[in-house]
């Protein structure tokens, strides 16, 4: 059994953000990566939004050097992931956490910072083909369809950007948007009706993946009409948005419907004390780097005045 003052759950901008300043602070961080080390961030391409990079900065490198400024000030960062957690109600409680490795640690604060996982349709034949041709980022997959048609599903910024990511690999990009309008803002639908080997479908659904062990088509539906069409592509792209990755908080932690974590006013703290949330997982409004990274620093202050204010009876 290890006992920490602030272990910190995951890895994307949030986490890293907390782990530099629990770290500068002090408080030992350790972190735990999580199934995606970097989140989110690692699976985009081009991120041209967070400042204080003029010429924009890939995803992965941008995780890559986050990580590097946590450990320069001394975070543990540890590759794997919490089964599950045991909160003190107390304040000043020990909360206990489970690793995949069956390691318990004792910790005096926890910062939530677990993001949130790609949406898919649910429709059996998309689950099926998972892994077979259907996938849910551009960025990792793209490669594999170098020269072929594929299709994308989703009408917000995700699917606009990995929509104009694949048409630059791929002969023609077929985009299938529910609505009759995008979601995505207008610089991204601008690029998108810019680029001519995007063939942008409004009103339109998938009705079914066609292919036994591999995708070989999609039969599509126009929602207003009701007439179907079947494509010929070789790849599937679903882009419909986001979920919390909360399944080990439920029950233990307030949440909202969607199983967003909820924190307190404009703090990070969650009903539990010692236990704080950062980034996506508790962000479904503006999740951007930069506001992840933004709570990711309000968590670790939250925690440090947190643990300031509490006897430590944890004897570490
Ligand atoms: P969003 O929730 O913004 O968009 C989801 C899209 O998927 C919508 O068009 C939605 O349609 C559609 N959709 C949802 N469910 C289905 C379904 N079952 N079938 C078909 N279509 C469906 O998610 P994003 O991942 O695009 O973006 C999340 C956040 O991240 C946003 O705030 C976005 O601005 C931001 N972002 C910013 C980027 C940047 O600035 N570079 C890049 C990527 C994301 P409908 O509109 O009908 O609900």
């Amino acid at each position: 059994m290890e006992k920490l003052e602030t272990l910190i759950i995951g890895s994307g901008p949030a986490g890293y953000t907390a782990a530099i300043y629990a770290a500068r602070a002090d408080l030992k961080p350790v972190i735990y990566t999580g199934l995606e080390p970097g989140g989110q961030l690692t699976t985009t391409t081009e991120v041209d939004n967070f400042p204080g990079y003029p010429k924009g900065i890939d995803g992965p490198t941008m995780m890559v050097q986050l990580q590097e400024q946590a450990e320069r000030f001394g975070t543990d960062v540890r590759v794997g992931f919490i089964n599950s957690v045991d909160f003190s109600s107390k304040y000043g409680g020990i909360h206990k956490v489970i690793t995949d490795s069956g390691k318990e640690i004792n910790t005096r604060s926890i910062i939530i910072s677990t993001g949130a996982s790609a949406k898919y349709l649910g429709i059996p034949s998309e689950q099926r083909l998972r892994g077979g041709g259907v996938s849910a980022c551009a960025v990792c997959d793209g490669f594999f369809y170098k020269g072929q048609e594929v299709a994308l599903v989703g009408g917000g910024d995700t699917a606009a950007e990995e929509a104009t990511y694949l048409a630059k690999i791929c002969s023609k990009v077929t985009m299938l948007v529910r609505k009759d309008h995008m979601r995505a803002s207008k610089a991204m639908q601008h690029r998108v009706n810019n680029t001519p080997n995007i063939d942008l479908k409004y009103n339109t659904e998938i009705d079914e993946v066609l292919g036994e062990k591999v995708v070989e088509g999609i039969r599509m539906k126009n929602n207003i009409t009701g007439s179907t069409e079947e494509i010929k592509i070789t790849g599937l792209f679903i882009a419909i948005g986001h979920k919390p990755n909360t399944e080990i908080f439920k029950g233990k932690l307030e949440m909202d419907q969607e199983g967003y974590i909820i924190t307190k006013g404009k703090s990070t703290s969650t009903n539990i004390p010692g236990v704080f949330a950062s980034g996506d997982v508790q962000d479904k409004e503006y999740r951007q780097a930069v506001t992840a990274a933004g709570t990711g620093c309000m968590a670790a202050l939250d925690a440090e005045r947190y643990l300031q204010s509490i006897p430590n009876v944890n004897g570490s």
